[in-house]
C-alpha cells in the first residue's frame, strides 16, 4: 500500500471520530432543552392543582356568605310574622322561611363536598410538589453532565482534528481534493478491493485496475464510484481460509414484521440501511446512513404491506438479519447507536462473503419456499 493510501485511510478513521463528536456536541444542547420542557410541564401542573385550591378556598367563602345572607332574611321574615294581619301572608311568609332553609342546606352540602374534596387537592398539590423537586433535580444533574460530556468532547474534538492536520500533511493535494469531494458525496473517499471488487459500490474492477491496485504502487480510482481503492493483503488470508472459520449465517425470515436492507446507492444519500416495518396495516420506512447511523429523511408511511409499500427499495438491495421493536427505533431517534450499526455491518460484511462464495444461491432457494408456506 502506498504511504500516502495508508495515511488516507487512517484520515477517514479520523474524519469518522470527528464527525460523531461534532453530532454529539450538537446534540446535548437538544437533550437538555428536552428535558427542561418537561419540567415546566410539571411547573404547569403544580401551578394548576395550586389554582384548584384556591378557587375551593373562594368557593366555600361565597358559600357561607350566601349562608349568613339567607340567616338574616330568615329572621326578618320571623319578626315580619308577628306584625302579619291575615292568615295568608303569614302562610307566604312561613314559605318564604322554609324556602331559604333549604337553600341553607343545599350551601351547608357543597361546603361539605368541598371539605372531603380539599384533602385530594391536597395530595395532587403535594405530589406535584414533590415531581417538580425530583425533576428540578434531575435536571442540574443532566445539564452538569451534559457540560462534562461536551468538555470532554470538545477536548478530544482538539485532539483529533491536531491528528487529522498532521495526516492530512503527508497526503497530497490534489488527492486529498478528490477524497474530500467524494467522502463528502458518498460518506467515504477510500474503499477496501476484495474479491475483486469496490467494497464501496460493490461494482467489479476491471482486471487491469484490479492488478494495479494489488500492486499497490500508484493511486487508483474506483471507476464506478470515484473512491479511492486500497488492498488489504491481511484480509486475502481471510477470504483463503475455509470458511469454516467465519461464522455461520443466520438467514433473515421472509415473513418478518421487519426487514433490514443495505443499497449502495440511495438518492442524494450513498450507501443506506433501510429499515422497512409493518405496523398496524401501514408500512414504514427509515434511512440510515451506513457509516454515521444517521436517520436521512423524514420516516416514510404507507399504507399496506412494506413489499407492497416499497417495491422499489427492496429491488436490488441485499436483505440484512435485524429485528428491533417500534419503541426501541424510536428511542434510536435520529442516529442508530454505534452497536447496532456494528452488527448490521457485520452482518452486511457476511451477506457479501456468502454472496462471493455462492452460499447465497441456496438461501434463495429457502426463502422462495418459506414465502410459499407462509402463503
Ligand atoms: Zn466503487
Amino acid at each position: 500500500m502506498l504511504p500516502e493510501t495508508e495515511n488516507l485511510l487512517k484520515l477517514q478513521d479520523v474524519d469518522k471520530q470527528i464527525r460523531r463528536l461534532q453530532d454529539e456536541v450538537a446534540e446535548l444542547p437538544k437533550r437538555v432543552a428536552a428535558i427542561e420542557q418537561k419540567l415546566s410541564g410539571t411547573k404547569a401542573q403544580l401551578e394548576k392543582a395550586q389554582t384548584a385550591v384556591k378557587a375551593d378556598e373562594a368557593a366555600r367563602r361565597k358559600y357561607e356568605t350566601n349562608i349568613n345572607d339567607l340567616r338574616s332574611k330568615i329572621s326578618k321574615y320571623r319578626d315580619q310574622s308577628l306584625d302579619v294581619k291575615t292568615n295568608e301572608q303569614y302562610k307566604a311568609l312561613l314559605h318564604e322561611i322554609q324556602f331559604a332553609e333549604q337553600e341553607i342546606t343545599g350551601n351547608e352540602d357543597k361546603i361539605l363536598e368541598l371539605m372531603v374534596n380539599a384533602d385530594a387537592r391536597e395530595k395532587q398539590v403535594k405530589a406535584a410538589q414533590a415531581e417538580l423537586k425530583q425533576e428540578t433535580a434531575d435536571v442540574d444533574k443532566e445539564k452538569e453532565q451534559a457540560r462534562e460530556r461536551t468538555a470532554e468532547d470538545e477536548k478530544l474534538l482538539t485532539e483529533w482534528r491536531g491528528k487529522r492536520d498532521q495526516l492530512r500533511a503527508g497526503i497530497g493535494e490534489d488527492l486529498l481534493r478528490h477524497y474530500e469531494r467524494v467522502s463528502k458525496f458518498r460518506g467515504s473517499g477510500i474503499a477496501e478491493v476484495r474479491d475483486h471488487k469496490c467494497m464501496g459500490c460493490q461494482v467489479i474492477l476491471r482486471p487491469q485496475t484490479y492488478n494495479d491496485v494489488r500492486s499497490g504502487k500508484e493511486t487508483v480510482y474506483c471507476d464506478s464510484c470515484q473512491r479511492i481503492l486500497y488492498f488489504d493483503p491481511k484480509e486475502e488470508l481471510v477470504e483463503q481460509k475455509p470458511t469454516a472459520q467465519r461464522p455461520k449465517r443466520h438467514h433473515p425470515k421472509i415473513d418478518a414484521s421487519q426487514a433490514w436492507y443495505y443499497r449502495p446507492e440511495f438518492a442524494e444519500g450513498g450507501e443506506v440501511f433501510l429499515c422497512l416495518t409493518n405496523n398496524r396495516g401501514q408500512a414504514s420506512r427509515r434511512v440510515y446512513d451506513i457509516y454515521t447511523g444517521r436517520l436521512l429523511g423524514d420516516i416514510l408511511i404507507r399504507e399496506g404491506d412494506y413489499r407492497q409499500a416499497f417495491p422499489a427499495d427492496i429491488t436490488g438491495s441485499t436483505r440484512l438479519n435485524g429485528l428491533w421493536t417500534e419503541e426501541e427505533l424510536d428511542d434510536f431517534g435520529d442516529e442508530l447507536p454505534m452497536v447496532i450499526l456494528d452488527s448490521l455491518n457485520a452482518d452486511l460484511d457476511l451477506a457479501r462473503h456468502e454472496a462471493s462464495t455462492g452460499s447465497h444461491a441456496k438461501q434463495h432457494v429457502a426463502e422462495a419456499s418459506t414465502e410459499q408456506a407462509a402463503s
